[in-house]
C-alpha cells in the first residue's frame, strides 16, 4: 500500500482504531493498531529476530547507523513490521515512503535531505521505484552523497553533496525483480517466510487480548488453520469473527463461533477464499485444468497478475493445489479434491480450452 508518514519513537501509539466497513482478508488499515511495537513482541520468524538483535545491537556498540537491509517474502509476513520496530529499538526517526511514489530523484530529495544522522528511510515496495531513482539512490547508499545535475547538453554540470549517514530498509515482495546493483547494496538481507500453525495462534490470542475478546483455544487454533501462514490474514479473520461474536454470541468466539463466522464469509477449511477458488476452478473449466500461462488465467478471473503471483499462486503452490512447470500452471489431484471437481473429458487437442 503506498504510504508516505514519519514517527518519531513513541509518539504514534495512541492512534484511534481505522473504522472498517467491508471485509476484506488482504486489507491492510487495521495492521497498524495491532503492529508490534517492539522485538520482543513480535512472535516467530526467529532466525530473522535473533540477526536484526545482533545487527542492532553492533549498531548501538559502535554508534554508527545500521548498515542498509533489504526484507523480502510475500505479503502481510512483518516487513513492515520489522522496518518500523528497528527505529523504534535504536530510539531513532523513521521516515517512510514507497516504490510506486517514487518517479523522480525530486520524490527521494526531501527525504534523504530530512533523514538526520542514523535515522531510517523505510521504502516499501522498492522494486517499484523508477529507474532514475534507482540511479540516483546507488551514492546516496554506498557514499551518502547527493549528485545533483544542474542544466543540461553542454551546459549540465553535477553538484555533490554529502548527507549524514542513514540507514535504507527496503522492503520488497519481488526480490527478483531488483537489480543486481540495488541489491548488492544491501549489507543485510532478510527473508520472511509463511508462520507455523502454533506462532499464528499465538498472534491470535495477543491479539484478541489487546482487542480485549475472549477467544478459545480450539477457536484460536481454528483460525490460525484460515490464516494461510500469514499474520496480517490472521489478524483480519479474527477481526471478522470478532464482530460476528459481537452480534451473534455474546462477544465470545468459541470454535462453533468462528466456524459459522468463517462459513459466512465463505473462507474454506483451508483458508482459501472466493479468488482462491476461482483460480482454481477456472483452470478447470477453461483451461481444462492447464497448462495455462498466468497472463490468461489473470485475464480470465479479472485479477491483477501481480495479485496471482503475489498473494493467491504462492499459497496454492504451497499447499501443493497447484504446479508451475515450464508450460505454465496446471491443477493437482489435491486441488481437484480441494474444490470438488475433476477434468473434463478432453477431445483432440488437451490445450485447447475446451469448456464443459
Ligand atoms: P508486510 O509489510 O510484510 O506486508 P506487515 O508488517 O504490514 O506485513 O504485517 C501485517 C500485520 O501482521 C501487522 O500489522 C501485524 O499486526 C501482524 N504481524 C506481522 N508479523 C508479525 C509478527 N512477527 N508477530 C506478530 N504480528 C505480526
Amino acid at each position: 500500500m503506498a504510504r508516505e508518514k514519519t514517527f518519531q519513537s513513541s509518539d504514534d501509539d495512541d492512534e484511534p482504531a481505522p473504522f472498517r466497513s467491508s471485509f476484506d482478508l488482504n486489507d491492510s488499515t487495521f495492521d497498524d493498531t495491532l503492529r508490534p511495537q517492539r522485538l520482543c513482541d513480535v512472535v516467530g520468524q526467529r532466525k530473522v529476530v535473533d540477526r536484526l538483535q545482533i545487527m542492532i545491537d553492533a549498531a548501538r556498540m559502535r554508534s554508527e547507523p545500521l548498515g542498509h537491509l533489504l526484507l523480502d517474502g510475500p505479503p502481510g509476513l512483518g516487513k513492515t513490521t520489522f522496518a518500523t520496530v528497528l527505529p523504534r529499538e535504536l530510539g531513532t526517526e523513521c521516515l517512510i515512503t514507497s516504490g510506486p511514489l517514487l518517479s523522480a530523484p525530486k520524490d527521494l530529495l526531501p527525504h534523504i535531505t530530512n533523514a538526520g544522522k542514523g535515522s531510517v528511510l523505510f521504502i516499501d515496495e522498492i522494486h517499484r521505484m523508477s529507474p532514475a531513482v534507482e540511479e540516483f539512490i546507488y551514492p546516496v547508499m554506498e557514499d551518502f552523497r547527493v549528485d545533483i545535475t544542474l542544466g543540461d547538453g553542454m551546459n549540465a554540470r553535477t553538484i555533490n553533496m554529502q548527507i549524514e549517514p542513514f540507514t535504507v530498509i527496503g522492503a520488497t515482495t519481488r526480490s527478483g525483480m531488483l537489480t543486481a546493483p540495488l541489491r548488492d547494496r544491501f549489507v543485510n538481507r532478510l527473508h520472511l517466510d509463511y508462520y507455523e500453525l502454533d506462532e499464528l495462534a499465538e498472534i491470535i490470542r495477543r491479539n484478541a487480548a489487546k482487542m480485549k475478546v475472549q477467544i478459545d483455544e480450539d477457536a484460536a487454533n481454528e483460525l490460525a488453520i484460515r490464516a494461510r501462514g500469514t499474520p496480517r490474514i490472521a489478524n483480519n479473520l479474527l477481526s471478522w469473527v470478532r464482530d460476528f461474536a459481537t452480534v451473534k454470541a455474546q462477544g465470545v468466539i468459541t470454535k462453533q463461533v468462528a466456524e459459522d463466522a468463517l462459513a459466512m464469509q465463505e473462507v474454506d477449511r483451508l483458508g482459501l477464499e472466493g479468488p482462491d477458488r476461482k483460480y482454481l476452478e477456472t483452470l478447470v473449466r477453461i483451461f481444462a485444468g492447464g497448462p495455462a500461462g498466468v497472463q490468461a488465467i489473470g485475464h480470465s478471473i479479472n485479477v491483477p497478475i501481480d495479485t496471482l503471483e503475489d498473494e493467491i499462486e504462492p499459497f496454492l503452490l504451497r499447499h501443493g493445489l497447484i504446479q508451475r512447470t515450464p508450460r505454465g500452471r496446471i491443477i493437482t489431484a489435491i486441488g481437484l479434491e480441494h474444490i470438488g471437481m475433476s477434468l473434463p473429458r478432453q477431445s483432440g487437442d488437451a490445450t485447447s480450452g475446451t469448456l464443459f
